[in-house]
């Protein structure tokens, strides 16, 4: 039924996994991962074509992130003839997409044999996945979180996490939201703030240190559970301390952040 000659030499998984083939009880709710790209999941639940010859795959959206993979909690159904599931995954999961990747077409071919048929689960999780071992390392510990809703970047049209990175109120992927808001073109300020400014600071969920590299950036408080009257008397200790060098606030769900620009010859003070 399938053509294995793309994944010949990894087949023969089948045999090392115990208990999930004919012995199956019905009443589990389990999938079999195919596959996945840059955006996308998919899986099978069950291998019992219907009238038409056809099965049906799940799809769930991903979000790649600062922070890893987030598992989005929509899913789309697509029905696909039994016959062709081997071809549909190679086209979906094109081996020139160095972000994709497909599993045992060897061990999807047991399980149709064997008629498998599970229920989908409620949250495919660590536990629901009958092939687990698999799947990319980031894939599966991605799939360890909990789903979150996930939209599509403003700028670059990238799926993340709705409200991770909202700035003059669009959605943004972290990259642009660091790009625009720590650019050179954010809201920098030299000196203490005024109350009122504390009011205004940009706000997202967290701060990835690796991206703020580029922008010649350096956090000099990154959070921390204060009171907010003493967090905000120590983001001015630190604007005092070095009033000609711009620096930026920035609340986060971990507390106030205060990012600097680096003292480098590019950035001397004017
Ligand atoms: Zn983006």
């Amino acid at each position: 039924m399938f053509n294995e000659s793309r994944y010949g030499a990894a087949a023969g998984g089948g045999a090392r996994k115990q208990g999930w083939t004919a012995t199956q009880p019905a009443s589990e709710t389990q999938v079999f991962a195919i596959g996945g790209n840059e955006t996308t999941l998919a899986f099978v639940n069950s291998l019992r074509p219907d009238g038409a010859g056809a099965v049906t795959a799940t799809l769930i959206p991903i979000a790649r992130t600062p922070l890893g993979i987030a598992v989005g909690d929509g899913r789309q159904e697509v029905a696909i003839p039994l016959a062709g599931l081997f071809e549909w995954a190679d086209r979906t999961f094109s081996a020139e997409d160095e972000r994709a990747f497909i599993t045992s077409m060897r061990d999807l071919e047991l399980l149709a044999r064997v008629g498998w048929d599970s229920r989908f689960p409620d949250t495919v999780d660590e536990r629901s996945i009958v092939n687990l071992e698999d799947l990319p390392d980031e894939v599966a510990d991605g799939l360890a979180g909990a789903p979150v809703a996930l939209v599509a970047c403003a700028t670059c049209r990238r799926l993340c996490v709705r409200d991770d990175f909202i700035w003059k109120e669009k959605q943004l992927c972290a990259w642009d939201y660091h790009a625009q808001v720590f650019g050179r073109r954010g809201p920098w300020h030299e000196g203490p703030y005024e109350e009122r400014h504390f009011e205004t600071l940009p706000v997202c969920s967290y701060i990835a240190d690796p991206l703020l590299v580029e922008l010649a950036v350096e956090p000099v408080m990154a959070g921390g559970e204060l009171p907010e009257a003493t967090a905000r008397a120590i983001v001015n200790l630190i604007l005092e301390a070095d009033a000609k060098r711009p620096h930026l606030a920035v609340r986060t769900a971990l507390g106030l952040w205060v990012l600097r620009e680096k003292a480098a010859p590019s950035h001397a003070q004017e």
